[in-house]
């Protein structure tokens, strides 16, 4: 490693950045400029059912549009999970040498079934797989039947810490608290955290910035990246733009910068969701390259941030 530190933009190309995606994507390049660290922009396109090549476009067209910019990636498809399968197969065959990868038959509605049954006073514990036990009799007959099965990985029965730059401490048990879990979709799609842990440490990602929803993915993927043999990153999680009761999500198309951009100049909007998330005292104008000097995770708040949408649309 040469000892510059390197965030990643790693953003799904299955809808268009909301005002939430934009506050994740601002923290995580101000975390990496304020120490004068390298961006790059990795295309989560792993699922071919939800990616649209045209969401990737107007992805880095909003990035630019906002000034956010990065020195590799996208649209180097180097940088595309579509194109990284061999990492994920490599990974994949070196978990499975280690006996911690066993075939799952288990059907989506039974595994939800199971997952609603916690065991008494474990309310978040996954209660297992029956498929991590199969004997050898039972997992040939489910092999003769045809039907592919998802892949698992098996958890330690132990804590996995992360320090999270901004919330600090997070901990969990993995074989309690999150139970073994699926790296390889039936359909032979690698699933999320395996391709997010493998890229963030093929790619010599050494800070993940993103928002509060995936800091209980965090332990899992230090776990994978450890046991894969590397060095996890460091984790910054941020706080999440709210309406209501619920995250922003990319079905509220009110929010989404594509519509913002007809009427919001760059500097209006990067300088709203400084003051949002408590960098800046007020909401006047600012570039991100302005806001580096201002950024720190002591000041951004912890909380969620609701936005009432009436007044979050009046633009200074
Ligand atoms: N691709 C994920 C998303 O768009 C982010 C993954 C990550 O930052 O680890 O929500």
């Amino acid at each position: 490693m040469d000892g510059v530190q390197t965030g990643r933009f790693a953003p799904s190309p299955s809808g268009y950045l909301h005002m939430g995606n934009l506050l994740s994507m601002l923290l995580a390049w101000l975390d990496s400029r304020a120490l004068n660290g390298r961006m790059l922009f990795r295309l989560e396109d792993l699922d071919p059912a939800r990616s649209k090549p045209a969401y990737a476009a107007a992805l880095a067209e909003d990035f630019r549009w906002l000034g956010l910019d990065w020195e590799a990636g996208w649209p180097d498809p180097a940088y595309a999970q579509s194109s990284r399968t061999r990492y994920y197969e490599a990974a994949f065959a070196a978990l499975q040498e280690k006996g911690l990868v066993y075939p799952c038959w288990c059907s989506r509605a039974q595994r939800l079934a199971a997952a609603s049954a916690p065991h008494p006073g474990e309310a978040e514990a996954d209660p297992g797989c029956p498929c991590a036990w199969l004997s050898r009799r039972q997992r040939a007959a489910l092999e003769a039947g045809g039907r592919s099965p998802a892949w698992k990985i098996r958890v330690p029965d132990r804590t996995v810490a992360v320090e999270d730059a901004h919330y600090g401490v997070f901990s969990q048990n993995l074989a309690r608290e999150t139970g073994d879990f699926i790296i390889r979709r039936a359909d032979g799609v690698f699933a999320y955290q395996l391709a997010v842990s493998v890229d963030d440490l093929l790619m010599g990602v050494t800070r993940v910035v993103r928002g509060r929803d995936l800091l209980s993915s965090a332990p899992r993927q230090r776990w994978l990246i450890e046991t894969l043999g590397g060095q996890a990153p460091v984790y910054a999680h941020g706080p999440l733009l709210t309406e209501g009761a619920d995250k922003l999500s990319k079905r509220q198309g009110a929010l989404s910068t594509q519509v913002l951009r007809q009427t919001v100049r760059p500097e209006a909007l990067t300088g709203r969701l400084a003051w949002l998330c408590g960098l800046t005292e007020t909401d006047e104008p600012l570039s991100p390259r302005e806001l580096i000097p201002l950024f720190s995770w002591d000041r951004v708040k912890r909380e969620d941030i609701p936005l009432e949408f009436g007044k979050f649309s009046e633009f200074p």
